[in-house]
């Protein structure tokens, strides 16, 4: 299947569903994924601006992913509404080459103001030709609406912690959400509600067969 995965900032994907992009990729899923924003103002002081950038080639890296597998743009953190028609021309682009088959983008429900703005350009892209779901980063809800489960093991999980581990930029700023306890309880509770060890759910916004 053609997966197309979008991220406003370079860690968003690897926090909501990097347990399921592994497993996509173990399964020879095709994959394209896309960052618009590599948030160079919410760097630690004294940072080199393209840090999230080699952060996210990093994980990229690790995943075996190449150039060919990903595009980052550099739009500027927290001001996407100001490029809402660009990003959906880019998202039409990238239709029109990949043809994806799932789209995976953040959620309507996430208040983040970048999100909202790929939340909504993404379902204005692909509304009519591709499934498209949701990822969960339950700091930026206060609804989510879990209705699509992908089962994970043990496996799947650490590698996700492996990701995040990438993001040293992030760590430093002591976000809660990078903990381990955080990404394996989440993985547990979600797993809980589909009779699997771990799991990540997902809003489903259009489903296609
Ligand atoms: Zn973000």
């Amino acid at each position: 299947m053609r997966i197309l995965i979008l991220s406003p900032h370079t860690d968003d994907a690897e926090l909501g569903c990097g347990g399921s992009i592994v497993r996509f990729i173990e399964d020879n899923n095709e994959i394209y994924w896309v960052v618009f924003s590599t948030a160079e103002e919410s760097l630690p002081e004294g940072s080199p601006v393209d840090t999230l950038q080699k952060e996210f080639i990093n994980v990229a890296q690790y995943l075996n992913l190449n150039e060919d597998n990903y595009k980052i743009f550099n739009f500027r953190v927290r001001y996407l509404h100001e490029k809402r028609q660009e990003i959906l021309e880019h998202l039409i682009n990238i239709r029109n080459e990949f043809e994806p088959e799932l789209v995976i983008g953040p959620s309507i429900n996430d208040y983040h103001q970048d999100h909202q703005i790929v939340a909504n350009e993404m379902i204005r892209a692909f509304k009519t030709t591709s499934s498209i779901i949701s990822y969960e980063l339950p700091w930026n809800h206060i609804t989510f609406n879990s209705e699509l489960f992908i089962k994970l093991e043990e496996k799947h999980i650490s590698a996700k912690c492996n990701l995040l581990n990438n993001y040293k930029s992030q760590i430093l700023k002591n976000r809660s959400y990078f903990s381990k306890e955080f990404i394996y309880g989440l993985a547990v509770t979600r797993g809980v509600q589909c009779n699997s060890k771990y799991s990540e759910a997902f809003e489903v916004i259009k489903w296609m067969i």
